[in-house]
């Protein structure tokens, strides 16, 4: 979200040179989770386990793209996403391969297993598509078409999670004349009316922001305000305003939660951040 009147953080595009050793150590560690994935699918025969592990897969390619992005200090978004894509498709490929390896290891050798699989690798899953496999529970068993299709969302599952957690990070403002990522405090107050943030922020003047009454307790809504800046100098810093609605119940009874970002990363003075810092760290309740 962008105002006319107020600057925004924008990723430099710059990268750190640990970036690509990281995020070849994300595919070594890739290596391993895709053979624990394995040994977990094969142990755990239950659709909904399945979904778990591969839900867990995703999450962990994503941390590690994270971690890879934050002490490489990326800060080209493009590349942390191609990156972070590159390496999941790569450990999803390679769970394809370890499960043909381990079928070959049945009748061979682990070495024999190896020296076979370059020649019989589209034939075993091709092998695996045939034979398919049951969803006890459902009482169904599914093959050809629907396998591949299965392994189409699974890959789509793990790729999306790792994209969408390291996008986060590849996003968060950075000081580029120290060199470091920002730090962070937030906090949310319940009294601020919405609306009020809300208009200041379509105005742009960010002083009054801070300046806002807590109103008392307001339990429909919800003000987020969140202060980047940097530990090391005085010059960067940055302000993201979060609205929250709870309106309406969900089917579990509990209040449905609308969360809106009203400003994203505005560059702020060295007085704003001062103000919005002390509002934040403010000890009075909400
Ligand atoms: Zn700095």
């Amino acid at each position: 979200m962008e105002k006319k009147n107020l600057l925004t953080y924008k990723p430099s595009g710059k990268i750190g040179f640990m970036t690509f050793p990281l995020f070849a150590v994300m595919l070594g560690l890739g290596v391993v989770l895709s053979i624990i994935y394995r040994i977990g699918m094969n142990l755990l025969p239950w659709i909904v386990l399945n979904l778990f592990l591969t839900l867990a897969l995703g999450a962990a390619l994503g941390y590690l793209a994270k971690f890879a992005i934050r002490f490489g200090k990326s800060r080209n978004v493009g590349l942390s996403i191609a990156l972070t894509g590159i390496v999941a498709l790569g450990v999803v490929l390679l769970t394809h391969v370890v499960k043909v390896l381990f079928s070959l290891a049945v009748d061979h050798t682990l070495t024999e297993a190896f020296s076979l699989l370059g020649s019989q690798f589209f034939y075993g899953i091709a092998a695996f598509a045939e034979r398919g496999f049951s969803i006890a529970r459902a009482n169904v068993h599914i093959t050809g078409f629907w396998v591949y299709l299965i392994w189409a969302i699974e890959l789509l599952l793990v790729v999306g999670i790792a994209i969408l957690l390291s996008y986060e990070q590849s996003e968060s403002p950075f000081c580029e004349s120290c060199g470091q990522w920002c730090k962070e405090e937030h906090k949310v107050f319940s009294g601020i009316q919405l609306t009020d943030a809300s208009s200041l922020v379509d105005k742009g003047d960010i002083d009054a922001i801070f300046n806002l009454p807590n109103v008392g307790e307001a339990e429909q809504e919800e003000v987020t305000m969140t202060c980047h800046y940097c530990a090391r100098c005085a010059n960067t810093a940055f302000l993201s305003i979060k609205g929250t609605l709870y309106e309406g119940h969900d089917s579990d009874g509990e209040p449905k939660k609308n969360e809106r970002a009203l400003l994203e990363h505005a560059v702020m003075t060295v007085a704003q951040k001062e103000k919005c810092l002390s509002r934040i760290k403010e000890t009075t309740s909400v």
